[in-house]
């Protein structure tokens, strides 16, 4: 089969001819049709995770079951189905029996220690696999897998309240979508955006108000929730100036800088930082559910499998409007 495959660390992808994946115990054979490419890609690519070469990443892989193992019941073939990043757990430690499945010390990754979806075909955990609501498109779902579900999780973490308002910081794969759900979830909605360029499409994702940083967002009102997407910990500290007391900071995107904040802002406004990430499958269930009703809509750049090594340029370069996918 074709795979987009990153030879070493740091060097440009491939596409390559590599052995088909074989099926093993408790897995199903996925002809893949859609992979989107998250900036943790980047990361992986430039060897900033763990992680063997040569590899063939894609944590938000979507496509049709075409085989399933002789074990598995609760998957059949022609089933479309998607998975996100946790592909396997050990099922014994204290965090695979809370539930916590996140926190598994032996966790395997999909694009991590499991291949990822950048390929003709890949081997799935019937387990880690969600079903795609047959209303939702492959190139659509696909996003949803890893940038909807860990925005929408991030949203449902800080837990709003009727009449608090949330803001999102950075408009990019992530961002783009959270305004989304804010809105969709009901709740007046700030973008803190950079960059001008990008208002019009911004102000066409439901966002009621635009500014360009911490004090704009203050002057505008301020948030009582800030989704922070960006990878920049210096936009992080700054927005805070607009978090209302009782606020939170909850951070989703990675930067190689420590987040430096001002213990007086942290006591005085009694603000809470928290980290979050992808929190538990009924989050996905409800970000896949909010695009069959039509109410998300993931805005993306298809490329096909051939022209991987592009769609990956546009996306270490920040260029993608808003997330690249690859398409089978
Ligand atoms: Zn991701
Ligand atoms: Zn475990």
């Amino acid at each position: 089969m074709k795979a987009a495959v990153v030879p070493a660390v740091s060097s440009s992808w491939q596409i390559k001819d590599v052995p088909q994946p074989q099926l093993g115990p408790g897995q199903v054979l996925v002809k893949m049709q859609a992979s989107g490419i998250c900036y943790t890609d980047v990361h992986q690519t430039l060897g900033h995770l763990p992680g063997p070469f040569p590899r063939i990443l894609g944590h938000e892989p979507v496509g049709e079951i075409v085989a399933v193992a002789p074990d598995v019941t609760t998957r059949k073939i022609g089933d479309r189905v998607g998975s996100a990043w946790i592909q396997a757990t050990c099922g014994r430690c204290e965090w695979c029996q809370r539930g916590r499945k996140m926190f598994c010390p032996y966790m395997k990754g999909t694009g991590g220690d499991a291949q990822g979806g950048h390929a003709e075909y890949m081997p799935m955990n019937a387990d880690a696999t969600y079903l795609i609501p047959d209303n939702v498109s492959y190139e659509q779902a696909a996003p949803i897998f890893c940038a909807g579900y860990t925005v929408y999780s991030g949203l449902r973490w800080a837990d709003p309240q009727p009449h608090e308002r949330v803001a999102v910081l950075g408009i990019g794969g992530l961002g783009h979508l959270a305004i989304q759900y804010a809105k969709a979830a009901g709740f007046e909605t700030i973008a803190v955006s950079h960059s001008p360029d990008k208002d019009k499409m911004i102000r066409g994702l439901g966002a009621d108000e635009i500014v360009r940083d911490g004090k704009g967002l203050a002057a505008a009102g301020g948030a009582d929730v800030i989704l922070s997407t960006s990878n920049s910990t210096k936009s992080m500290v700054d927005s805070i100036q607009g978090l209302h007391p009782d606020g939170r900071l909850v951070t989703m995107g990675a930067d190689a800088e420590p987040l430096s904040i001002s213990l007086m802002d942290l006591i005085a406004k009694r603000i809470q930082i928290i980290g979050s990430q992808q929190n538990g499958p009924e989050y996905l269930y409800e970000a896949l559910d909010y695009v069959a009703l039509g109410k998300v809509k993931a805005i993306v750049e298809t490329y096909p499998l051939a022209e991987a090594a592009k769609a990956y340029q546009r996306v270490a370069e920040g260029k993608a409007r808003f997330r690249a996918v690859l398409t089978m």
